[in-house]
């Protein structure tokens, strides 16, 4: 069951540390967020999958780390400084600032239909460079990587001798000053892509394109996200961006939000390195490029078997990482009952649901739709209370919830039993998970079982180049939750029989069964059934 909500997932990934909001000490910064200690564990191992399958598994790949400023003409070349702009509507009456294509003709905020004529806005953000700040001494934040790669193409054609069709691969920071930053990771104005351009030769491009398209799809379903989550969108003509050929937009069903934009894969032609070269006139180009006169390059390949120069056409396929957090973490997202609860505690916690309900349909402190909204959520639990008893926490995050006293006694009631015969669990590829394995010792005030625990985390995390991590700080069975809840695949306890025979037990997060193995085995045992 994958997470229900954008808000679940927020919460969960507060709770235990995934994200939070950028400097959250003052109030925080509208549309930006700070990757936590598991957070950063699982986004670089997102990202190292990414970079495995496109670079290490391939033999035409190259990569590179451009840097973030560049020189502005390379934005005014690639037509962002002209074209990089959302539609900006100002309302009337609240003077809130939107995406005209985002809310249907109505301030989302007061619900005004008077509102200003769309103008466009430039989403790119500028700094100054260097200790004069005059109108001319400014750079631009990238609001892309792929710039980098075509500003270096020339570079690295010359120093690796590629023969196309090759690629570059990329990860980095973009920034985007985005009208209406929303929906958690998934709209900000920071964030980093995993880009690759992929050069071949003209003619060839629509083949690859779609086998660019195949090759992405196998890798979503590589990392939990499977095909039957991504709708496939070909970007009809009027809508392309202004250097795309062909787009196939790969939407996912996000939780909250339905089918979104996870993954851009363009068909460029020859519009970026026509557009930065030098010499535009005699390269033959396809696309309608402006005139340059600044580039003191010509970004072209030689075709030895034809004798000719030529300017590759361009696949770009292009996603967000914390698009693909955002959905990873969704598919993995499970609540499940562990055990199954006494009947008088769910009746107890039922008698609760049902005061609570009644007194939402009576308040007249929320609005008529927060009450439906809420009584609707609270049959909906109660008429399969078994297995639905977890989400009692999520109704009483509802808006309008929160001031419902008797919310508090549900609370009460819930709370235990959730935690005794329930649990949460990130069912996360293991390659992906933050902490690959977590170490209990039976006792924590026993010397030589906390010890060997220590001993053997610190010599799995820096022998075996995996994140480990030593937890005594409850019964063993809470110790569990805590890291299914996290997405751990695998927990070790050390126990009596450790010190004498050497042997622990390793207990797999998706069956919850425990095998006894040799503690010097466990290194291959993790990896094996990691694959
Ligand atoms: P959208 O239409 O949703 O604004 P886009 O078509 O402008 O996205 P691209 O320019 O194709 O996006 O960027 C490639 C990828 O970068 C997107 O598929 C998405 O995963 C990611 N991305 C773009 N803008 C943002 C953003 N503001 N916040 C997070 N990720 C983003």
């Amino acid at each position: 069951m994958p997470a229900a909500s954008l808000e679940q997932l927020a919460s969960l990934c507060k709770r235990r540390g995934f994200i939070f909001p950028s400097s959250d000490i003052y109030g925080g910064l509208q549309g930006v967020f700070d990757y936590g200690p598991l957070g950063v564990e699982l986004k670089n191992n997102i990202i190292n999958a990414w970079w495995r399958t496109n670079v290490y598994a391939r033999d035409d790949m190259e990569g590179l780390d451009a840097a973030i400023l560049m020189n502005k003409l390379v934005w005014k070349y690639s037509g962002h400084e002209e074209t990089f702009n959302d539609p900006l509507v100002d309302c009337k009456s609240c003077k809130g600032r939107w995406r005209a294509d985002h809310i249907k003709g109505k301030c989302p905020a007061c619900g005004s239909s008077d509102l200003t004529e769309a103008r466009p806005f430039n989403m790119m953000f500028k700094t100054a460079i260097g200790p004069v700040a005059d109108s001319d001494s400014f750079a631009y934040l990238r609001p892309e990587t792929a710039q980098g790669i075509f500003a270096n193409f020339g570079n690295v054609l010359s120093t690796t001798s590629r023969k196309l069709p090759f690629g570059i691969a990329q990860v980095g920071k973009a920034f985007r000053n985005e009208i209406n930053p929303r929906n958690f990771l998934f709209r900000v104005r920071e964030f980093e892509q995993m880009e690759i351009e992929f050069f071949v030769m003209p003619g060839s491009d629509e083949a690859w394109h779609d086998r660019w398209l195949e090759d992405r799809l196998s890798w979503w379903e590589s990392i939990g996200v499977p095909r039957s989550k991504i709708q496939v969108y070909d970007v009809p003509k009027g809508d392309l961006a202004h250097y795309s050929k062909r787009t196939y937009d790969l939407m996912y069903d996000y939780p909250t939000l339905g089918y979104e934009e996870i993954e851009g894969i363009a068909s460029r032609s020859d519009y970026d390195l026509g557009s930065h070269s030098r010499d535009q006139d005699n390269l033959g180009l396809a696309a309608k490029v402006a005139p340059n006169r600044d580039s003191v390059a010509k970004l072209t390949y030689y075709d030895q078997a034809n004798n000719r120069h030529v300017v590759p056409f361009v696949i770009e396929p292009s996603a967000g990482v914390g698009r693909c957090f955002l959905a990873v973490l969704s598919e993995a997202y499970d609540e499940q009952m562990v055990k199954t609860p006494a009947s008088d505690k769910v009746e107890a916690v039922q008698a609760a649901l049902d005061t609570f309900r009644k007194s939402v349909s009576r308040t007249e402190k929320i609005s008529a739709e927060q009450r439906d909204a809420i009584t609707a959520q609270a049959d909906a639990i109660g008429s399969d209370l078994g297995n639905r008893l977890p989400e009692i926490e999520q109704l009483l995050s509802m808006p309008g919830a929160d001031g419902i006293e008797v919310g508090k006694k549900l609370r009460g009631v819930a709370q235990p039993v959730v935690d005794e015969f329930y649990r949460t669990v990130l069912h996360l590829k293991p390659h992906l998970a933050p902490i690959k394995v977590a170490f209990f010792p039976l006792k924590r005030n026993h010397d030589g079982l906390v010890s060997m625990a220590k001993g053997l985390r610190s010599d799995l995390q820096l022998n075996a180049n995996m994140r480990t991590i030593y937890d005594d700080t409850g019964a063993i069975g809470k110790l569990y939750r805590r890291q299914d809840e996290i997405g751990t695949p695998f927990c070790v306890t050390v126990d009596f029989q450790s010190l004498e025979d050497h042997t622990v037990t390793i207990r797999d997060r998706d069956s919850m069964q425990q095998e006894r193995i040799l503690a010097s085995e466990l290194e291959q045992y993790v990896r094996e059934k990691s694959r």
